[in-house]
């Protein structure tokens, strides 16, 4: 990776870290999850709204590090608006990516591409997945019961 890309993917991380996107604690949401990483200390809850098949809302509140943070504000910003086959799908490459398993496929991921440099790094994956696993978590919880009902925490360990 060239220095240039390393600084517009740091930028970007920084930049959504300093500036999350959809930070906020949802009330009329359908379902949501929380996670957490005891390696890092990372904690978030994801909250979602459906509107049918489509996720119409989503949004998320937490602490941890900055690439947890910046992880779940590009989450949240990528999967508003997709269906919910859609936003497991892009889970499985997000995490594809960051696992360093199919590297070729961050091409195609936009912003999330930022990302992608933490599978040179075991211990921030999980940080980077974390948002994702509570998303996926909550999604699941939706295809079962379709109502509000907490569900329990996930872990990235
Ligand atoms: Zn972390």
């Amino acid at each position: 990776m060239s220095a240039e890309l390393d600084e517009l993917y740091q930028s970007i991380i920084l930049d959504h870290n300093r500036r999350p996107r959809n930070y906020r604690v949802m009330d009329d949401a359908h379902v949501h999850a929380d996670g957490q990483n005891p390696l890092c200390g990372d904690q978030l809850t994801i909250w979602l709204k459906f509107d049918g098949e489509q996720i119409s809302d989503v949004s998320f509140q937490g602490h941890g590090c900055a690439i947890s943070k910046a992880s779940a504000s590009l989450m949240t910003a990528t999967i508003k608006g997709k269906t919910r086959d859609e936003a497991e799908r892009l889970f499985s490459k997000f995490h594809g990516v960051v696992t360093g398993v199919h590297p070729e496929d961050a091409e195609s991921m936009g912003s999330l591409k930022a990302l992608s440099g933490v599978s040179r790094f075991p211990l921030r994956v999980k940080c980077a997945s974390l948002a994702w696993h509570a998303m996926h978590a909550a999604l699941a919880q939706y295809a079962t019961a379709g109502e509000a009902a907490p569900v329990a925490p996930v872990s990235t360990e």
